[in-house]
């Protein structure tokens, strides 16, 4: 237990703006995110949620994490449970174990962190001396029921809109006039948080500004260790059928202005490089303002993803000023048939227009992303996939700068995962044979195409993703 003790103390000096609150009188909460620290800690929803608990004067917080694979051995080999990083304390002792879920394969290391905890995975089992266990995150919002055995209460919807109060007092501030989805249910025997009870609509926060969701602690020990975070903008309100975006988020919200502003600010006390996050950031009225205003003040950015059909040349202007030499773009589908059908309204022209404009500006890494697997998908929409990877390395270097000589494309196909309260959420999962077979195809057609790099993401955990975001329990 010591070395594993002392591997969190390490990671906790690293941190800037963790807080050690004293539990005395409070309720306690273990905040857990059911993958490993470096993944975690790139997740707003972490930072969001441990500022919100410990801002209340009623709440204390402190953060756990899955171990990494080799510390998972250490900990049952010495039968030693999850820790919390503030202060190395048993998840188990305290009042409340609050998991943020974000990807539906995540949920499966939910069972083992309790086993390892020795906390009974039944609420009916629980006793006056376990924690009480609530759930919540975007997994959990759209699809309730494989935690709805195990929690006693699933936080459907955004946590800011909900008084986090009203948990313990057995209710909510938010407005609950929809339908009721798959609660946990809160256990009568359950005296060590009786009260807690069953949240189940999925409410939205009206107000983003008054909750400025953003890099709360920084560490190197991240993924964007090197970046201050800033959630600009919330949801979407292009309804694209497949995306689940719009159904866990909502229709598109962004912050003020001025509220932006005063995050930039309190960033570059820490950092000069800000990931702008948001489902269409672009869209946002004062983006480009906000943008100068970084680049005033000598700080780069990037964004968390830039939609196709907004970019021009200015905008790509602006992207090089910020450092950028590479863009992702998600294309979905390689035929404007195909993309249409998703509701994606973008054309094969459009795309090449918008890698023109990148190219000329010195983006020549561009990365695709398509699915594969989609409902109404042929051989020739595979196919396609290789011919608009060759289109556009061609278009890069017909605009790029002549002393630029480097140019890649790299292609992404991901297996298409239908998602519930999508248009798509009846739609089969194709099937790992015939996922394999398309990314056996695809090798075919461009493995070995020099500048174009392929890669896939797993059909097994893709029908793993599936299963889960469908499933009635784990
Ligand atoms: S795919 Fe992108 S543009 Fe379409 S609904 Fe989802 S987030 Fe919005």
């Amino acid at each position: 237990m010591w070395k594993l003790k002392k591997q969190l103390q390490s990671l906790a000096a690293d941190e800037i703006g963790s807080m050690k609150k004293d539990p005395g009188g409070t309720t306690s909460v273990a905040l857990v995110y059911p993958n490993t620290y470096k993944v975690g800690m790139s997740n707003l929803a972490v930072h969001s949620l441990y500022k919100i608990f410990n801002d209340h004067p009623n709440f204390s917080c402190e953060r756990a994490f899955l171990p990494e694979k080799k510390d998972w051995v250490e900990h049952e080999r010495t039968d030693t449970p999850i820790l919390t990083v503030e202060t190395q304390k048993q998840i188990s002792e305290f009042d409340i174990v609050a998991f943020t879920i974000s990807f539906e394969n995540d949920l499966l290391n939910v069972v083992p962190i309790l086993k390892l905890c020795k906390i009974p995975l039944k609420p009916q089992d629980r006793g006056p001396d376990h924690p009480s266990i609530i759930a919540g995150g975007a997994a959990v919002t759209l699809n309730p029921k494989p935690m709805s055995g195990i929690a006693n209460a699933c936080i459907l919807g955004e946590f800011e809109a909900y008084d986090p109060e009203g948990l313990l007092r057995g209710g909510t501030s938010a407005a609950s006039d929809s339908s009721k989805v798959s609660p946990g249910k809160a256990p009568e025997n359950n005296t060590s948080q009786e009260s807690l009870t069953s949240l189940v609509t999925p409410p939205r926060c009206n107000d983003l500004d008054l909750f400025p969701t953003q890099t709360v602690i920084h560490t190197p020990n991240t993924e964007f260790g090197h970046m201050h975070l800033i959630e600009v903008t919330r949801g979407c309100s292009r309804g694209c059928l497949f995306c689940a975006v719009p159904g866990i988020y909502g229709s598109f919200r962004m912050r003020s202005y001025e509220a932006i502003i005063k995050m930039i600010d309190e960033g570059f006390e820490y950092r000069n490089k800000f990931g702008l996050v948001g489902a269409d950031i672009l869209a946002h009225p004062r983006f480009t303002d906000i943008a100068e205003y970084i680049l005033e003040r000598n700080g780069t950015f990037s964004l968390s993803s830039v939609r196709v059909d907004r970019i021009d040349s200015d905008t790509a202007k602006l992207f090089k000023r910020a450092g950028m030499k590479s863009m992702s773009l998600g294309i979905e589908a390689a035929t404007d048939g195909l993309r249409a059908k998703l509701g994606k309204k973008f054309t094969n022209e459009r795309c090449m227009e918008a890698v023109s404009v990148l190219a000329a500006e010195g983006m020549t890494n561009i990365r695709l992303y398509f699915m594969t697997g989609l409902p109404g998908e042929t051989d020739e929409d595979i196919e396609a996939i290789a011919a608009f990877a060759e289109e556009t390395l061609e278009t890069i270097r017909k605009n790029a700068p002549k002393t630029q000589r480097s140019s890649s494309v790299e292609c992404t196909a991901t297996p298409f995962v239908p998602k519930p309260n999508t248009q798509f959420a009846d739609a089969e999962f194709a099937g790992t044979k015939r996922i394999n077979e398309i990314q056996k195809k695809l090798k075919q057609l461009i493995g070995k195409k020099k500048g174009i790099k392929l890669s896939f993401d797993s059909a097994k955990q893709a029908e793993t993703e599936y299963k889960l975001a469908h499933a009635d329990n784990l």
